[in-house]
């Protein structure tokens, strides 16, 4: 049953899932929620679905028959900020380590209960939508510039000169977080408490992830720039040169 034509602002989300049975409910859950449910089977036809039907967010599965969830969520990365969570078969570490990495917003168990994915869901967009009242970093809108770094808060998208850093939503909450407090460091802890808004959910690997995709962005940027200071055993700082050019 479809109701667009009622439900205008009726919101769409894609499931790229190779699965009937898991597909199946969870369409049904969404579609429940008063969401627009798009099933894909495979990868290539999920980007088709991307472009097509411009949905607000991705639930994405990690084995399909196409490939892989990883590779595709880096492919979509390369233009797209859109809000991805996967789905995996495996409790395996390493992919959702990976999925984070890649810029996933979260992660996904198989078995899980629909309810709870559609609680994420909410979660997710809710983080996206009202980032700029949460962003925990207190300095005024527009642009601050720290030496190379220039964060504009209402873009939300930090710059090392005229270059953006591709950052995925947690990354870039992290590192203005950084920059809104230079020096200082923060633990494990506190970076999940102030750039994560259910840290229960993630280990303090996820921090390490995170700093790690950063270090290696900003590298893509300036090769000699690597600002971030690990504090051993406790967490990280940003560190800057700031008498010295650059
Ligand atoms: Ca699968």
């Amino acid at each position: 049953m479809t109701m667009e034509g009622s439900y205008p602002m009726k919101e769409t989300i894609l499931l790229i899932e190779d699965e009937r049975a898991i597909a199946d409910t969870v369409v049904y859950a969404l579609e429940r929620e008063g969401f627009q449910a798009v099933w894909s089977q495979t990868g290539a036809d999920g980007l088709q679905q991307l472009e097509e039907r411009q949905p607000v967010l991705l639930i994405l599965d990690i084995g399909l028959p196409d490939g892989n969830g990883l590779d595709l969520c880096r492919t979509i990365r390369q233009s797209s900020q859109l809000p991805i969570i996967f789905l995996s078969a495996r409790n395996e570490e390493l992919d959702r380590i990976l999925g984070l990495e890649l810029g996933g917003d979260d992660y996904v168990t198989k078995p899980f209960s629909p309810r709870e994915l559609v609680a994420r869901v909410r979660s997710v967009l809710r983080r996206h939508r009202h980032i700029g009242e949460n962003t925990p970093v207190n300095e005024p809108p527009g642009n601050a510039t720290l030496g190379p770094f220039a964060h504009d808060t209402e873009e939300m998208r930090i710059y090392i000169g005229d270059t953006a850093l591709e950052l995925s939503l947690h990354e870039y909450r992290l590192l203005a977080l950084l920059l809104g407090r230079p020096k200082k460091v923060f633990t494990r802890n506190e970076i999940l408490d102030l750039a994560w808004e259910e840290p229960a959910m993630i280990t303090d690997r996820t921090v390490d992830a995170h700093i790690k995709s950063i270090r290696k962005k900003i590298r893509q940027v300036d090769r000699s720039l690597d600002p971030i200071r690990t504090v051993r055993g406790v967490g990280y700082a940003l560190e800057l040169d700031l008498d010295s050019n650059g």
